[in-house]
């Protein structure tokens, strides 16, 4: 939705300029500092968010309504370097929810449904081809994968 100078709303344009779809990680030093990197305007690209930035259901799902009706043809995988998805503990946070009536068993793969991730350069690499080989996804769109380091803001192409 945009917003009209004389305070109307105008439903126009949803489709991202850059025809781009970017896969990150919901981690908070990523906010801006992604953007600005990737030279990613308002309006330019559909940006979907997750802990560890890994391609579940619900992201293909997003990619699904991007390409099909938002006309997007490229798709970017960014990681980063110390990504909490690698150190979370899958027991310490069982004990947690149970602590706080949570029920940790309304899984039944708890640590897989969590997504702890070993390696941040091979969580993008798995991500890209995931998505390359969805049945869902078309042959014709463009993944890429990439790492950005945040400490020194260095984007590194992946795959
Ligand atoms: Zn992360």
């Amino acid at each position: 939705m945009i917003l009209n100078t004389n305070g109307g709303i105008n439903l126009g344009n949803v489709k991202p300029k850059k025809k781009l779809a970017i896969v990150t990680c919901m981690d908070a030093r990523l906010v801006n500092f992604l953007s600005e990197k990737l030279g990613v305007k308002r309006g330019d690209a559909k940006v979907i968010k997750n802990a560890g930035n890994i391609i579940t259901d619900d992201v293909i799902r997003s990619l699904v309504v991007a390409i099909y009706c938002l006309g997007v043809e490229k798709v970017m995988v960014v990681g980063h370097t110390d990504c909490g998805m690698k150190s979370i503990d899958v027991e310490e946070i069982k004990k947690k929810m149970i602590e706080r009536g949570a029920n940790p068993y309304f899984t039944p793969n708890l640590k897989c449904w969590l997504g702890k991730i070993d390696d941040e350069e091979k969580n993008v690499i798995e991500g890209v081809n995931i998505i390359k080989n969805h049945p869902a996804i078309p042959k014709d769109i463009t993944v890429e994968g990439y790492l950005i380091d945040v400490e020194t803001g260095e984007l590194k192409k992946l795959c």
